[in-house]
């Protein structure tokens, strides 16, 4: 019997997960084709951070090595980037040529790094923060160059510029908010974060703006102007100010996108009903989601649609954040800002440099901004999800979940 034809685009964290999942529950459902823009088999992008910090190596990050997708059967498209799709004779074409017709399509074309739109951002020496070549890039400019600066202050750009600073660079980190990771910390937060980073050797310019990028002389940057005329030197450049649902290629063959790939509550595309798309490309009730955990759950729910038993669905995500920078303790879920109707409980303790916060609201906890002291993250995250009513536990909350 011909078995169906799944063809996956894009061989990254989401959609492997898909795969995995639907080789659990239908296995020998599909033949499966995948096809990677990158050289490599699926990794794991979260941990590009150790690598270039130097506490991993690339090999020690693939998640599924060659021989896993052969002794799947899932015939591996590495380095060869999907060009065009023929929906009505259901054909995927790669920019070599290469072709696969498919019964089902699955689309996981992840995110694509925004570059702040400056004089001189095209100049060698200004990249983005996104893959292996671009941490390869990174490392490799640590060996030969003095100085680094990284645009933006939120977790990637962190993550970049610790890296960069433990390979020997001397690094600045130009933000223009009022403090850092302002999207996940509140203002005291972020400059508890702040001080930690410049003790262990970081440069910050808090509310700087860029006004250009500046060439050497021989077509590579070697400066950053800001607008009001000062110039810090600068031999690498990196953008790390935000992504963008990686969605030309949907356009392209005219699926409904918005700010992603616009899915209903089974993955399924709204256009195209052989059509399913997971991960950071695609938009579910109007939110396109930038870490993994959701993706996962998104891949849980594609996969038992694609094995045909029609009854998962997604209903979205709450989300929280970690820093991954050696020694520094922080997480963040929720609204942990607060707001209207929302109480607040604060424990500040400078001298150990831990803060909490607690954001309360209807007798139930809808925000948590830990630094220092993470230990109960997870159980402030766990209360968050299930919007327990902590009324009963208020006043023991500050202190932690239960503990051994
Ligand atoms: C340095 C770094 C640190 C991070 N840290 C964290 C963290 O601590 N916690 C967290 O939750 N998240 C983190 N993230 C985000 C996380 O990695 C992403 O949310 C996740 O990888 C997204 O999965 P995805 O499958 O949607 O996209 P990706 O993993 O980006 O995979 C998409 C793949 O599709 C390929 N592709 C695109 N277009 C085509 C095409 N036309 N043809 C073929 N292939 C194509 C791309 O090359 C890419 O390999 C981090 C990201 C980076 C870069």
């Amino acid at each position: 019997m011909n078995k169906l034809k799944l063809v996956m685009i894009g061989n990254g964290m989401a959609g492997v997960r898909t795969i995995e999942e639907l080789l659990k529950i239908a296995p020998g459902l599909y033949d499966i084709t995948v096809f990677g823009a990158e050289a490599h088999p699926n990794y794991n992008r979260i941990l590009l951070s150790p690598v270039l910090a130097g506490e991993q190596t690339v090999q020690d990050i693939v998640l599924n090595s060659w021989e896993w997708y052969e002794e799947n059967g899932i015939t591996l498209h590495a380095g060869k980037k999907v060009v065009d799709v023929d929906r009505v004779r259901r054909i995927v074409r790669a920019e070599d040529g290469t072709e696969a017709a498919y019964d089902r399509l699955l689309m996981c074309t992840g995110s694509t790094p925004f570059m702040l739109p400056v004089p001189g951002k095209d100049l060698k020496g200004v990249i983005a923060y996104r893959d292996i070549a671009d941490t390869d890039y990174m490392i490799e400019a640590a060996r030969t160059h003095r100085h680094a600066v990284v645009i933006g202050g939120g977790l990637l750009g962190l993550e970049a510029a610790n890296g960069l600073m433990l390979r020997g660079m001397k690094v600045t980190v130009v933000h223009v908010m009022p403090w850092l990771m302002e999207r996940q910390l509140d203002d005291v937060a972020g400059k508890l974060l702040q001080g930690s980073l410049e003790e262990r050797g970081l440069n910050f310019m808090i509310g700087a703006q860029t006004q250009e990028l500046v060439d050497n002389g021989e077509g590579q940057v070697g400066a950053i102007r800001f607008k009001d005329g000062t110039e810090l030197p600068a031999d690498l450049v990196v953008m790390a100010v935000g992504i963008r649902p990686n969605i030309g290629l949907a356009q392209q063959i005219h699926l409904h996108c918005e700010r992603g790939i616009v899915v209903d509550d089974t993955m399924q595309t709204v256009t195209d009903a052989r059509i399913y798309s997971v991960g950071e490309c695609a938009q579910h009730r109007g939110v396109a989601y930038g870490l993994v955990a959701p993706l996962f759950e998104q891949a849980q729910v594609a996969a038992n649609h694609l094995a045909q038993m029609g009854i998962g669905r997604y209903a979205g995500s709450q989300t929280s954040t970690k820093l991954k920078v050696t020694g520094i303790d922080l997480f963040s879920a929720g609204e942990f800002m607060g707001g209207e109707g929302c109480e607040e409980i604060v424990m500040s303790d400078p001298v150990e440099g831990v803060y909490k916060k607690l954001v309360i609201k209807d007798g139930k906890l809808v925000g948590a901004c830990l630094y220092g002291d993470t230990a109960d993250g997870s159980w402030y995250f766990k209360l968050l999800r299930e919007r327990s009513d902590v009324s009963g536990i208020r006043d023991e909350l500050m202190f932690g979940g239960p503990h051994d």
